[in-house]
C-alpha cells in the first residue's frame, strides 16, 4: 500500500512556536473579492501594458498601468519611500483594481489594506488611530521557523492494524509521543503508554508518526521500520537510520501583519496568541492600542528581525476617497509618510478641486493640502468604452461561473457604457439569482431587462428625484 505521508513536526522545541492561529489579518477581504479577476498590472518584460489579450486580468488603462508599473520599480529599489501614488479618476474606472495590482506586484505575500476616507470618522476611535491601524496592517510580518519535519511517501504501510509498536520496549517508555493527522497538519499529544494503548484499541490511533521515550532517548518506531529514527536528546537532533531518510529540516513560514499582532496583544486575554508569536509580551487587562503597546510591538518584532527569525513585509495602504479625510488627518499622514516602517501609499479619488475638510475656506486639487499634493505621484484613470466593459463583465462572469445568453454582453455592456462599470457589474448577481428562480442556469436578456425594471443606475435616479423635485416647486 502507499500512502502519502502528510508533513509533520517533530517534538524538537523550535525558536518560535504557534500555538494558536493568529486572527485574521482583516475583515477587508469582501472589499477585495470584487477584483479577485486582478492578479496583476499585465504589463512585459519593457513594462508596456499588453493589450491583447486581458493580461493581469485588466483590461484597457494602458497608461494608468504603465505608470504604475514605474511606481512598483520604485517601490522594490526603494526609491519611493516619503512619497504615496494617487489615483485619479471617475467611480469604477478601477482604481481600487490598480491598487491591488501594485500589491500583487510588489509579491505574492504583500498586505494590502484598503479603506475609505470616511471610515475615520467614528465616535469611538480618533481619526488618527484608524490610520495608524491602517498603516500597521498593510506591513506584514513573516515569521520563519526551521523545523524538523517527517515528509516521504509511505511505502510500507503493512504491519497489521493490531500490532503495537511499543512491544518489546517494556516499562521503560514514561510517554508516547503521538503525531495526529488534521487539515492544519500533525498536532502532537503526549500521552501515558496505558492510553496509548488503549486508544491503540479503539483504533483511535493509527498514525505512522509515533515517538517514545526510551532509556533517555526518544525513538521513533511508527507502523513501519522502514521511517524509524532516534532522536538524540542530548544534540536535539535526528539520526535517521539506515533504512530511510526522511526526516528534514524545514522552513515553516507563517505571514501577519502588525495590525495582528497589536491586536492580539491588546485583547485582555489575548495572550495564547501572541504569546505563541512574540514571547511575553502581554499586559494583562488591555483593551486598546495605544502607542506605547506599538512601540513594545515593534521593539519584539525588531529583535525577531535581528535573530533572522522573521522578516519585514512592507505592503500596501490604499485610502479611497481621500478628500473625505479632513487636514488633521492629513497632517497625521505626512508624519506616517515619513515613518521609517511605512507601507505602500496609494490614494484615490474622483473630486476636481475641492475644499479641504476640516478649514473653512482651504480650496486645493481634489481636496487634498498642497504639502501632501507635493509628494504624490498622480496617475489618471480613463472612462471605458462600450468594449471594454463588455470585456470586464465577461470576465467577471467567468470567475463567478455565471453563463450569459446570447446578447445578455452586449446588452449588459449597453448599460455600463451609460452608466458605469460598476452598475453593469452590479447588475451580474441579481440577473443570475432572477434566473435561477426560473430554473434557468443561464443569464436571459428578459432577466437583464427584469433588473432595469427593478432597480436603477445613478444618472437615471438622480434624473427622476430632480423631476419630481421640480413638480413639488
Ligand atoms: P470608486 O472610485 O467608486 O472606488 P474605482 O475606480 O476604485 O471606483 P474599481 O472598484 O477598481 O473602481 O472598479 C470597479 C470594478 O470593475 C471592480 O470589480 C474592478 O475589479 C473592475 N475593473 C475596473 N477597471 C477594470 C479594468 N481595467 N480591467 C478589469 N477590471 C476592472
Amino acid at each position: 500500500m502507499s500512502t502519502k505521508a502528510s508533513t509533520s513536526s517533530t517534538p524538537s522545541s523550535a525558536p518560535v512556536a504557534h500555538k494558536a492561529p493568529l486572527p485574521p489579518s482583516s475583515n477587508r477581504s469582501s472589499r477585495i473579492a470584487p477584483h479577485s479577476h486582478i492578479k496583476g498590472l499585465g504589463l512585459n518584460s519593457e513594462g508596456r501594458a499588453i493589450t491583447d489579450t486581458a493580461a493581469g486580468g485588466f483590461v484597457g488603462q494602458e497608461n494608468a498601468r504603465e505608470a504604475c508599473g514605474i511606481i512598483v520599480d520604485l517601490v522594490k529599489s526603494r526609491r519611493f519611500s516619503g512619497r504615496a501614488l494617487l489615483l485619479v479618476g471617475a467611480p469604477g474606472t478601477g482604481k481600487t483594481a490598480l491598487a491591488l495590482a501594485v500589491s500583487h506586484e510588489l509579491g505574492s505575500k504583500v498586505p494590502f489594506c484598503p479603506m475609505v476616507g470616511s471610515e475615520v470618522y467614528s465616535t469611538e476611535v480618533k481619526k488618527t488611530e484608524v490610520l495608524a491601524e491602517s498603516f500597521r496592517r498593510a506591513i506584514g510580518l513573516r515569521i520563519k521557523e526551521t523545523k524538523e519535519v517527517y515528509e516521504g511517501e509511505v511505502t510500507e504501510m503493512t504491519p497489521s492494524e493490531s500490532e503495537n509498536p511499543l512491544s518489546g520496549y517494556g516499562k521503560t517508555i514514561s510517554h508516547v509521543v503521538v503525531g495526529l493527522k488534521s487539515v492544519k497538519g500533525t498536532k502532537q499529544l503526549r500521552l501515558d503508554p496505558s492510553i496509548y494503548e488503549a486508544m491503540l484499541k479503539e483504533k483511535i490511533v493509527v498514525g505512522d508518526v509515533i515517538y517514545i521515550e526510551h532509556s533517555g532517548a526518544v525513538k521513533r518506531v511508527g507502523r513501519s521500520d522502514a521511517y524509524a529514527s532516534s532522536y538524540d536528546l542530548e544534540s536535539e537532533t535526528y539520526v535517521p537510520l539506515p533504512k530511510g531518510d526522511v526526516h528534514k529540516r524545514k522552513e515553516l513560514v507563517q505571514d501577519v501583519t502588525l495590525g495582528d499582532l497589536d491586536a492580539a496583544n491588546a485583547r485582555p486575554q489575548g495572550g495564547q496568541d501572541i504569546m505563541s508569536v512574540m514571547g511575553s509580551l502581554v499586559k494583562s487587562g488591555r483593551t486598546e492600542v495605544t502607542e506605547k503597546l506599538r512601540k513594545e510591538v515593534n521593539k519584539v518584532v525588531k529583535g525577531y528581525v535581528d535573530q533572522g527569525v522573521a522578516e519585514v513585509v512592507p505592503g500596501v495602504v490604499f485610502i479611497d476617497e481621500v478628500h473625505m479625510l479632513d487636514i488633521e488627518c492629513f497632517t497625521y499622514l505626512n508624519a506616517l509618510l515619513e515613518s521609517p516602517m511605512a507601507p505602500t501609499v496609494i490614494l484615490a479619488t474622483n473630486r476636481g478641486n475641492a475644499l479641504v475638510r476640516g478649514t473653512q475656506d482651504l480650496i486645493a486639487p481634489h481636496g487634498i493640502p498642497a504639502d501632501l499634493l507635493d509628494r504624490c505621484m498622480i496617475v489618471k484613470t480613463e472612462p471605458y468604452a462600450k468594449e471594454q466593459v463588455a470585456k470586464v463583465l465577461q470576465l467577471r462572469a467567468n470567475i463567478e461561473g455565471l453563463k450569459l445568453a446570447e446578447g445578455v454582453l452586449d446588452k449588459l455592456a449597453t448599460e455600463g457604457e451609460k452608466s458605469s462599470l460598476r452598475y453593469a457589474l452590479q447588475l451580474l448577481a441579481p440577473a443570475s439569482i432572477i434566473a435561477s428562480i426560473n430554473d434557468r442556469s443561464e443569464i436571459s436578456l428578459e432577466d437583464v431587462g427584469e433588473m432595469n425594471e427593478l432597480f436603477l443606475d445613478a444618472k437615471t435616479s438622480a434624473a427622476m428625484i430632480g423631476a419630481s423635485e421640480n413638480l413639488k416647486t
